[in-house]
């Protein structure tokens, strides 16, 4: 389906295309700052401006050019990041910050622990389940940052008792359940609970919050999530999970943007199944997260796209690079040529 035309009016592009780089974006401000400056002090003078003022607007600019870029997005803009693994940053429009499955500390990321130390904002930490791989640094951030837990009512409850999350920080606010949809800032953002076919229990063992002794407690049933945002996309992460066809009631109630699939097998569906998944959900992109793992998850970016292509949905990958963030103008991503 070459050029084909997706819902939200974009155009699919091939696989290989680059995201944008804010890092290159970082490094060039200066020099924007500069070039700035060049042009402006000239004009200023002509219209009269005495240097004090000139050094006040100066500054003006220098502020505004530094902390643009620094953030990755301008204003109305989303930014997704991924972090490894089944972990992303979600930056809203209004800049509200949503973290899901925050395990920053993983094989993809070895900067995962300057990662952790540098985050300062997050709002709302997302849970799909209790196993450690998805809880992963959740706790720490929460201390740090005062965000709420959004999970369902039982996973929450896991989390507090069991798992090492600040009571005060979840609340009827951020439980939810299955088919039911939390409303967050004003409805600039909304989170659908989707079902996953997995497993979920708190071992505080494993989150080295409690004993040494292993003693996995009931962690509710494991979820997805879509998160709809105001201006924005709407996404779906999958959680851990298989390929399952009450998915295909997903898009009845809202296209999604982007699906972040798992495809690593083992623990999940793997290529071919999620290649499936992509089918019934039919997302104008899809991100593949949870894989790459030695020995342990099998399945790769290659085969999937290998699968997508005998379905004719090659065209939706959009394989992410760790912390190379993805900036949406509305619910379309902003792709270089
Ligand atoms: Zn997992």
């Amino acid at each position: 389906m070459a050029g084909e035309v997706s819902a939200s009016g974009y155009q699919d592009a091939p696989l290989q295309r680059k995201l944008q780089n804010t890092t290159d974006c970082q490094k060039d401000s200066p020099v924007l700052f500069c070039n700035l400056l060049w042009f402006l002090v000239p004009v200023m003078r002509l219209f009269g401006v005495n240097t004090m003022r000139m050094l006040a607007y100066s500054l003006l600019i220098l502020l505004f050019v530094a902390v643009l870029p620094a953030t990755g997005r301008a204003a109305g803009q989303t930014e997704l990041t991924w972090y490894g693994h089944a972990a992303f940053k979600v930056v809203t429009p209004k800049g509200h910050v949503l973290l899901i499955d925050p395990l920053f500390i993983n094989q993809m990321n070895p900067d995962g622990q300057k990662d952790l130390d540098s985050l300062t904002k997050a709002d709302l930490i997302l849970i799909s389940h209790g196993h450690f791989d998805h809880v992963g640094n959740a706790n720490e951030i929460a201390r740090k940052t005062g965000a709420r837990l959004v999970a369902t009512y039982d996973l929450a409850n896991a989390m507090a008792t069991y798992g090492g999350y600040p009571k005060d920080q979840m609340g009827y606010d951020t439980f939810g359940n299955f088919g039911g949809t939390l409303r967050f800032f004003d409805g600039e953002v909304t989170i659908a609970f989707i079902p996953a076919v997995h497993s979920s229990s708190v071992n505080p063992k494993d989150l080295k919050v409690g004993s040494q002794a292993d003693q996995p407690e009931f962690g509710g049933n494991p979820s997805g999530f879509l998160v709809m945002i105001e201006d924005g996309p709407a996404i779906y992460h999958t959680g851990d999970t298989d390929l399952f066809s009450d998915m295909t009631l997903i898009p009845h109630f809202r296209q999604v943007d982007v699906m972040l699939a798992c495809i690593g097998d083992h623990f999940t569906m793997g290529p071919g199944r999620a290649a499936e998944a992509v089918a019934l959900v039919q997302p104008n992109m899809v991100v593949p997260m949870h894989y790459g793992i030695p020995d342990v998850l099998s399945g790769t970016v290659e085969d999937f796209e290998r699968a997508l292509h005998q379905k004719q949905l090659g065209r939706r990958l959009l394989p992410m690079s760790v912390k190379k963030p993805l900036v949406f103008n509305g619910a379309a991503p902003i792709l270089s040529k």
